[in-house]
């Protein structure tokens, strides 16, 4: 693990480790900004500093804050916007509006796990002066809603720690914290809070700090134009997103300034469906010769009532098959009762049904705790015969990484159901969340190659009422949008790929959440996608609550290139004996440090265990 530091002035030090933490020293006392981690210790006994007085937080991002031991009688500031976010994290953790049906995205998650002391709040304009030094605050939101910037004046200079606001010269350290909605839920919102973000760098900009410390990044000593870098950047690879985007479908009044822009693929008319087909709420349904009807997706009950009423007009008989396309709750909501209405054999993606299946394992954007019984788990090609119709099953990584789509032919069409993965505006990646990957053979990469070779002539939304198609030359376009992306995201980050910046679930717990009883072992795999080019070791080490008296071992495993890699733990479990008395609740967040390629990220992900009796 790095324990190096660099003096930046007389008074001012930064500890380099998994984040950056400023040291503002007085004699053999100091001041700290971020500190994180333990490895910070050894800098400071280096330094012959004694005694810690006063903390300052920029953020209340977990990878940023957590682990440090904060001695007693010391002053902690927080930005007071976000206070809440260090002082009741049990809020956030046992609230179910913060599990299922996540549309939101404030707060962020990277929670702490626990909550600590804060002695001070500070919001725009307060004032600090602590030793040899003034300091400033301003709110400088963006990565998180309520972040600061520390404006550090001492030995003439000025310098700013300013947070996750910027990583570097033109970068940031993730671009999944950006998913807010402006006019929309987060849920909308890709790249939402760059113009909140934007803002908060011309403000930091304005108070002329010499140097700008990030707390994830390098210390950037031309404040002016790294700066300049990363807004032209952002305003580029935001630009690569409208061009292709669905969104503008549903939402052209978000997208007036781009309106007529030739650089962008024009959207296109739909066109009738087939008369076979019906189309309520999120649900398709084909109605074969039979009069048997095949249904996909059931969203809610009111789509159930509306399936009846087909019955009750004979235009159907009895729903023989039912597909499901992905996960979102919007999908698949009132599939228990669908499922107790018309018993038929229900059918979906491999990758979809492990969500579906057992939702609890999962902490994904839209999700429902809905539980499906899949009765047939499809691979990628599957085929069968439903009456008259040939149907093809396909792993289909377009809105979400865990979506299936569908190829249905018959009586002289060639139907592709893409779940919500398509419009007529282009493709569906407006949630980072879920994990649209950039690169060859994933994601709408893989999708658009596979509507290429099978060229459907009829696509279908969920969601949208006519069907289209697309052209040899959009679907080329669409291709290069997404190999130039692939290029210009990945200089937007310190990663050698894309993906890592975007996709917030490169590092996973499986499972997300589970029950765990007293006295047994639990178990849990650390999921870690390499998105390189080349192998990378990855160690992790689940923090078990400090009453339980059990450490876990760091392990190490290394993964092959584009691929993923799992490190697997057993967790003893106390018996209630060892817990009694203890602060923890019944339902605890277990987070999971992590290094990878030799780069230690901290507190990184979680697992949640929820107790049952012994
Ligand atoms: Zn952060
Ligand atoms: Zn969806």
């Amino acid at each position: 693990m790095e324990t190096h530091y660099s003096q930046l002035s007389k008074h001012l030090y930064v500890h380099h480790g998994h984040v950056n933490t400023g040291i503002l020293r007085d004699g053999n006392s100091a001041l700290l900004i971020d500190p994180s981690g333990t490895s910070f210790q050894t800098t400071l006994t280096e330094l012959g500093i004694t005694t810690v007085e006063q903390i300052l937080y920029t953020h209340h991002h977990r990878d940023s804050t957590a682990v440090f031991p904060i001695p007693e009688n010391v002053r902690v500031g927080v930005p007071e916007a976000e206070a809440q976010w260090f002082t009741e994290v049990d809020t956030f953790w046992n609230d179910p509006k913060y599990r299922w049906h996540l549309y939101n995205c404030h707060p962020h998650n990277l929670m702490l796990a626990n909550s600590i002391n804060v002695t001070d709040t500070y919001a725009e304009g307060a004032q600090i002066t602590w030793g040899p030094a003034s300091i400033g605050v301003l709110e400088t939101p963006g990565h998180t809603d309520g972040s600061v910037t520390y404006l550090i004046d001492v030995d003439e200079q000025r310098f700013a720690f300013s947070g996750d606001l910027i990583y570097d010269e033109g970068k940031i350290w993730d671009l999944y914290s950006l998913q807010k909605g402006q006019q929309t839920t987060d849920y909308h919102g890709f790249l939402g809070a760059r113009d909140e973000l934007k803002e908060s760098l011309e403000k930091v900009r304005y108070s002329s700090p010499t140097v700008l410390v990030p707390t994830h990044g390098v210390v950037i000593k031309n404040p002016d134009t790294a700066i300049d870098k990363l807004i032209e950047q952002l305003d580029f690879c935001y630009d690569k997103y409208v061009s292709i985007s669905a969104l503008r479908h549903y939402f052209p009044q978000l997208f007036s300034e781009f309106e007529g822009n030739a650089d962008h693929m024009p959207i296109r008319e739909g066109k009738p469906p087939p008369e076979f087909l019906r189309h309520f709420g999120t649900t398709w349904l084909i109605i074969s010769e039979t009069g048997e009807a095949f249904v996909m997706d059931c969203g809610s009950p009111n789509v159930i009532k509306q399936i009846q009423q087909l019955q009750t007009d004979n235009e159907i008989s009895e729903v023989t098959q039912f597909w499901v396309t992905h996960y979102h709750d919007d999908h698949v909501n009132a599939i228990p009762e669908f499922q107790e209405t018309f018993p038929c054999e229900t059918i979906a993606d491999t990758v979809v049904t492990e969500v579906i299946e057992n939702p609890k394992a999962f902490r994904l954007p839209c999700i429902s705790p809905a539980v499906t019984c899949v009765d047939r788990a499809t691979h990628d090609g599957d085929s069968w015969q439903w009456n008259e119709f040939t149907m093809t099953a396909y792993h289909f990584p377009g809105q979400t990484y865990y979506h299936g789509g569908l190829l249905v032919e018959g009586r002289g069409v060639r139907m592709f159901f893409s779940g919500d993965s398509f419009t007529m505006a282009g493709i569906d990646d407006y949630c980072s969340g879920n994990r649209n990957l950039l690169g060859k053979d994933v994601g709408y990469e893989k999708c658009l190659r596979l509507i290429q070779e099978l060229k459907p002539t009829h696509i279908f939304n969920c969601h949208v009422d006519p069907a289209f198609d697309f052209t040899d030359k959009e679907i080329g376009f669409m291709l290069d949008t997404l190999a130039e992306r692939e290029k210009f995201y990945t200089d937007l980050f310190p990663w050698d790929h894309a993906n890592y910046g975007m996709d917030d679930q490169w590092v996973r717990c499986y499972p997300y959440e589970q029950e765990v009883a007293l006295g047994k072992i639990a178990t849990l795999k650390v999921e870690i996608t390499n998105h390189s080019l080349e192998s990378h070791t990855a160690i992790a080490q689940p923090i078990l609550p400090t009453s339980w008296g059990i450490e876990i071992d760091p392990t190490e495993t290394t993964i092959p290139p584009k691929a993923d890699g799992h490190i697997p733990f057993s967790i003893p479990i106390p018996k209630v004996g060892s817990i009694f008395g203890s602060e923890i609740s019944e339902r605890i967040v277990i987070p999971v440090e992590i290094t990878y390629n030799n780069i230690p990220l901290g507190q990184f992900r979680e697992a949640i265990f929820v107790l049952t009796g012994g």
